[in-house]
């Protein structure tokens, strides 16, 4: 059976599929690290065309596909299961258009997502999508996943960037849908369907995402907290008198100890030890001002006792480690097996009693319990890692945090998406109605179930 696919696929998209000893490891697990499984066959398209001819075969042949991007995705959504055929975007690449004018740049799905950053700052111009897998990401899977980041704050997630796209639906049908204009209500905006679906009504093939100015300014500072409740107070301030707040990224004590602890060239970056810890980013367009404004409020804030410490960069340097603090969780994600990994959402005011209840819970339960909590604190988006060092223990570990978050009004994830990983959980945060309609729209656009089975729903 295998043999003769192979035989089909390699005569209809020549040149373009490796199976048996030429599939690597790397199509074989996402950054979830859950279950791998090296495929028999993986196909690696170099246009839409040939994505169409694959997906007409494989659908006519009721053949399931996996479709992978960067594989840096934490749902376990690209990992390959059963007998799945591999569509991996890794050669479709490369920056279709950048227009200056309407401020919008066009690239094929299979582009890393610092490709994108790097051509748009080189025109002036900024694409204000960031997280820290953006060497390896892709844009398709950005959109797959609706990624998030360091500025949903500000600019939104990756839905509110993309103006347009083209995908190719289950039974090879090419829907280009390339619009650059921020305005367009000539009926259904059918991008939305593609947007956050994880690739289970479609392949992502090309993306037309909004720019915008290039801030010519960016202030940051890392600062010190006893309470939870001033982080929030800190928060409100700056957002009500400084320029724009771009980032303000939340570290629990335990995140920060087991960062350094595994980082050990890392230094602490404050002279005292603190509760919380806040990376926050100002951006604006009037240097001198800015920074005043930013020092000024700053300081009111220690006066006022809103702020215990806080620490200034004074040059990329400085702020490129106040960005390895935060972005040390890849150091805890690659050194940490049997791990429970969350990406949850609850209202800000819920934080500290979600994070209570997340404590007493677990640590009545297990023993050896390590918790890691850090996240983007202003989009209501908390990180939590869990681990006992006993396989045993993840799962229930899962099913005791989801079940708080869904007693909270929270959702199960709010960036990462429910892949395969928390596909059981998914009636905990949606209703049974929400979920009928999920299946009707899968059952519609992809009824022999052939793209991404057994993600999402
Ligand atoms: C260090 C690190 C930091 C991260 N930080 C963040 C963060 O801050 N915010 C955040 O949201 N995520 C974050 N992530 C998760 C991950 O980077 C994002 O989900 C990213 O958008 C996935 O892109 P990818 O190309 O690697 O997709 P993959 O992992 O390859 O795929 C992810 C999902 O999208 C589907 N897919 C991929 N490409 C396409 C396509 N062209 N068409 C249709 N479906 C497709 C896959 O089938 C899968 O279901 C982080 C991951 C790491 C490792």
């Amino acid at each position: 059976m295998i043999k003769d696919i192979i035989e089909a696929l390699s005569e209809l998209l020549p040149h373009q599929i490796l199976h048996g000893q030429q599939v690597g490891t790397k199509y074989a697990v996402d950054w979830s690290g859950e279950s791998a499984l090296t495929p028999d066959i993986v196909v690696r398209p170099t246009n839409v065309a040939h994505v169409s001819a694959l997906l007409q075969y494989c659908n006519q042949h009721q053949l399931p596909i996996v479709i992978q991007g960067g594989m840096t995705g934490l749902s376990g959504g690209s990992t390959p299961q059963h007998s799945e055929i591999v569509l991996s975007l890794e050669r479709l690449t490369g920056i279709s258009e950048l227009d200056t004018e309407s401020m919008t740049l066009t690239a094929l799905a299979g582009t890393p997502l610092e490709h994108l950053q790097l051509a748009a700052s080189e025109a002036g111009l900024y694409l204000p999508l960031d997280l820290g897998a953006r060497g390896s990401c892709t844009v398709g899977g950005n959109v797959a996943t609706n990624a998030g980041g360091n500025q949903v704050l500000s600019y939104g997630m990756t839905r509110s960037l993309v103006l347009g796209l083209e995908a190719v639906t289950a039974d090879g049908t090419i829907i280009r849908s390339m619009n650059k204009m921020l305005k367009n209500n000539a009926g259904y905006d059918l991008k939305q369907l593609f947007i956050g679906s994880e690739g289970t009504l479609g392949v992502v093939t090309e993306v037309v995402f909004r720019l915008f100015p290039k801030p010519l300014n960016k202030q940051s500072a890392l600062c010190g907290f006893s309470t939870f409740s001033q982080a929030v107070f800190f928060l409100q301030r700056m957002q009500s008198t400084c320029s724009r707040v771009s980032a303000f990224e939340i570290m629990w004590d335990n995140y920060l100890k087991q960062v350094l602890v595994m980082n050990q060239q890392f230094s602490r970056p404050l002279a005292e030890d603190h509760a919380f810890y806040v990376l926050i980013e100002i951006e604006g367009n009037e240097s001198e001002r800015d920074v005043e404004s930013f020092n000024l409020q700053l300081q009111a804030c220690l006066d006022d006792g809103i702020l215990n410490d806080a620490i200034v960069a004074q040059s990329d340097r400085d702020v490129g480690q106040f960005w390895q603090l935060r972005d040390g969780v890849v150091d805890i994600l690659a050194s940490v097996t049997h791990r429970a990994n969350f990406d949850i959402g609850v209202p800000i005011s819920q934080m500290p009693a979600f994070v209570e209840a997340v404590e007493a819970s677990l640590s009545a339960q297990f023993d050896h319990l390590e918790l890691c909590i850090f996240g983007h604190m202003a989009d209501g988006n908390l990180h939590i890692i869990a681990w006992t060092g006993r396989e045993g223990d993840v799962e229930l570990i899962y099913q005791k945090v989801y079940t708080l978050v869904g007693n909270m009004g929270g959702t199960i994830t709010a960036e990462h998406g429910i892949g395969t990983m928390k596909r059981q959980y998914l009636s905990l945060c949606r209703s049974e109605q929400e979920i009928a309609l999920m299946r009707l729209i899968k059952q519609t656009m992809d009824p022999n179930n052939i793209l991404n089975p057994g993600r999402v729903i």
